[in-house]
C-alpha cells in the first residue's frame, strides 16, 4: 500500500497549519473558502473546527 504524500495548508479563517493528502508529489494547491462544482478537491477541517476546501491544480 503506498503511503499518501501529506501537504501543509493554512486554514483561511484562522491561519493553523493543517495536513492535506495529496495525490502526487507536483501538485499544485489551491485552498478556497468555497465549495466549487468542479475539480478534485478534499474536504478539510482546522483544529479549530473551520470547514474549508483544497483543490488540486
Ligand atoms: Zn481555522
Amino acid at each position: 500500500m503506498q503511503t499518501p504524500k501529506m501537504r501543509e495548508v493554512t486554514c483561511p479563517e484562522c491561519g493553523e497549519i493543517s495536513n492535506v493528502p495529496v495525490p502526487e508529489a507536483d501538485v499544485k494547491l489551491k485552498v478556497s473558502p468555497y465549495r466549487r462544482a468542479f475539480g478534485d478537491y478534499t474536504e478539510i477541517e482546522c483544529l479549530d473546527g473551520h470547514i474549508f476546501w483544497v483543490y488540486y491544480c
